[in-house]
């Protein structure tokens, strides 16, 4: 995550409420996201405004203590989400998903029973035909299919089968981690390329750009 700049930190406290003083709630007076206070990204990247002010403060936000968490959560009604708002660095502590439940849980706000999500909002369960599986019929797995070749992997097989002679099967089926039937099939033309669909290309992208970022962040 990148550094907060000063102007970007002074844009931020401008606009953050101090009017109750140095030890009172610093109420975010802007967008909320789930009652948390949401910047601006120009301002920062991670936009929930109480990480923002830890982050301005204390700087880096260690892996290991990944939640900003309030301390003056006790302050309000136990029903109340609006110390969510609050940005004072004075009221928060970082700690671990752990330490986020076992302290929402002994300050008695895991929202179960009567407050538990299914119970307020039945209506946002997704069934019948909200359900995913309807949403999305394609994305089911069904059974049991067949591993598909694009046109371009058939194309470099038959390329290599072309060099008649100079590889057996088996050694071809090496070269392209298949199996030496595989080559036979592609060779006698009952492989044919299928090219992929949508969806497919669409988490071929997803799982390239996600191995291309972890590869910059070593
Ligand atoms: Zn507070």
């Amino acid at each position: 995550m990148q550094n907060i700049t000063e102007a970007q930190a002074a844009r931020f406290w401008a606009t953050v409420d101090k009017t109750g003083g140095e030890d009172a709630c610093w109420l975010w007076p802007g967008t909320l996201n789930n009652g948390y206070g949401h910047v601006s990204a120009t301002i920062s990247r991670d936009r929930l405004a109480h990480r923002v002010a830890w982050r301005i403060t204390h700087g880096h936000i260690p892996p290991e203590t990944p939640c900003v968490l309030h301390a003056c959560d006790v302050w309000y009604p136990v029903d109340s989400f609006a110390y969510r708002r609050c940005c004072n660095p004075n009221h928060l502590w970082l700690g671990t998903k752990a330490d986020n439940c076992r302290d929402r849980h002994a300050k008695g706000r895991t929202a179960s029973g009567e407050r538990s999500g299914m119970r307020k909002h039945p209506e946002r369960i997704a069934r019948g035909d909200m359900s995913w599986s309807r949403r999305h019929p394609e994305r089911l797995f069904r059974g049991h299919h067949p591993p598909r070749y694009t046109p371009e992997f058939v194309a470099a097989v038959r390329n290599v089968i072309g060099w008649k002679r100079w590889l057996s099967h088996r050694e071809i089926g090496w070269l392209f981690g298949v199996s030496k039937t595989t080559v036979r099939r592609i060779e006698t033309g009952e492989i044919v390329g299928h090219p992929l669909t949508t969806r497919e290309t669409e988490c071929a992208a997803k799982r390239y750009n996600r191995n291309l970022s972890r590869q910059r962040e070593r």
